[in-house]
């Protein structure tokens, strides 16, 4: 009888079930899940203060990693290891706040062999996203030593991104909300820390360009101070929403110092895309993981520590083992 945290449209909207083997859904391979994790839209799902789900009752989660139990796929067999991203998972399809789920095989990606299961999550969304990013600089021709902003660095792909930008060469710039968090930001890589508040005032068409690069997770009035803080030629990569949906800005960085606004999506990003991306995660050295600050939780600590995510007030990442 496979554990589940259920979500219902009636309070308590978080119940805790145990799940009969026919309740869960038909798919082709079922996964005994050892770890998933809490993502900023994972927040917005449990607490049901984001539109994400819609159909009750529901089990959310939109990652996890674990073992094949069982599979009626040529592509896996029983014992492969895998991790599940994206796709619509944890958001119209059930997801990974379970012992074991049934997903298709077209939404798999082999777990690379250097990399535990719980290494997978630690990354989780927020890693392979924050790579994501990396990438969509790379092939703009940001080059290492460049210097490269990240907003919302305290946070999940925030985090991540100082980690990897910082191992791979860059000089990277953090801004957080979290004074208590610098010393943690600048341990990961962060060469100097800048203020969310900062960031946070009414953006002028154009300031003194500071940043070749950008990994802008805030979004709103965040983003629009960062694009007019581009360096001439500068590439923000524009991932998330944590500040706000709307972005108020000028045409001004664009026409004036040719600044590009790259789009990032790890939802519907291509297998070969996202497999080539958890093959650079899976070599990142050991230290980056020791160093990340993890929160290991079970399914029934989900819906606090949702409520808190959504507030700014966690830092790094939060592993949930279902078990
Ligand atoms: P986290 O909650 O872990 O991180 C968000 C961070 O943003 C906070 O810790 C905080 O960091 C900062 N922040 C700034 N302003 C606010 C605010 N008003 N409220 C809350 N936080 C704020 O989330 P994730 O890292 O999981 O996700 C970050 C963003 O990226 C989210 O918007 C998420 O939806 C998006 N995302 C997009 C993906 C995609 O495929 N496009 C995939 C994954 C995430 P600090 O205190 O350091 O400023």
């Amino acid at each position: 009888m496979p554990r589940a945290l259920m979500l219902h449209d009636e309070a308590p909207r978080c119940r805790i079930a145990d799940l009969a083997p026919s309740d869960l859904p038909h798919r082709a391979v079922s996964v005994d899940i050892d770890y998933s994790d809490l993502n900023y839209k994972d927040a917005l799902a449990v607490t049901g203060k984001g539109k994400i789900v819609r159909d009750y009752p529901f089990v959310p989660g939109i990652d996890f990693a674990g073992t094949v139990r069982e599979s009626h796929h040529e592509q896996y067999a029983s014992g492969d290891r895998v991790i599940l991203t994206g796709w619509g998972v944890g958001e119209r399809y059930w997801g990974g706040y379970a012992e074991t789920m049934n997903v298709d095989a077209e939404w798999l990606v082999p777990c690379p062999g250097p990399l535990s299961t719980r290494k997978a999550m630690l990354l989780g969304t927020a890693g392979l996203t924050a790579m994501l990013c990396v990438v969509r600089l790379e092939e703009a021709r940001i080059a290492p030593g460049a210097r490269v902003l990240v907003t919302g660095a305290s946070g999940g792909v925030g985090s991540w991104a100082v980690s990897i930008l910082h191992h791979l060469g860059y000089e990277v710039h953090a801004v957080t909300g979290k004074t208590e968090q610098r010393a943690w930001l600048k341990a990961l890589g962060a060469h100097a820390i800048h203020d969310r508040a900062d960031y946070e005032a009414e953006p002028r068409p154009l300031e003194k360009g500071r940043w070749a690069g950008a990994i802008d997770t805030v979004g709103g009035r965040t983003l629009a101070n960062v694009l007019a803080q581009m360096d001439y030629d500068g590439r923000v990569a524009a991932v998330g929403l944590a500040g706000g949906t709307a972005l108020s800005t000028t045409v001004m960085p664009f026409i004036l110092r040719g600044v590009s606004l790259l789009g990032t999506d790890s939802v519907m990003i291509p297998f070969d895309r996202r497999r080539a991306a958890w093959q650079r995660l899976s070599a990142l050295p050991n230290g980056l993981f020791e160093r990340m600050a993890v929160d290991e939780i079970s399914l029934a600590q989900i819906e606090e520590r949702a409520e808190t995510m959504l507030t700014g007030k966690l830092h790094g990442r939060v592993l949930i083992d279902p078990r």
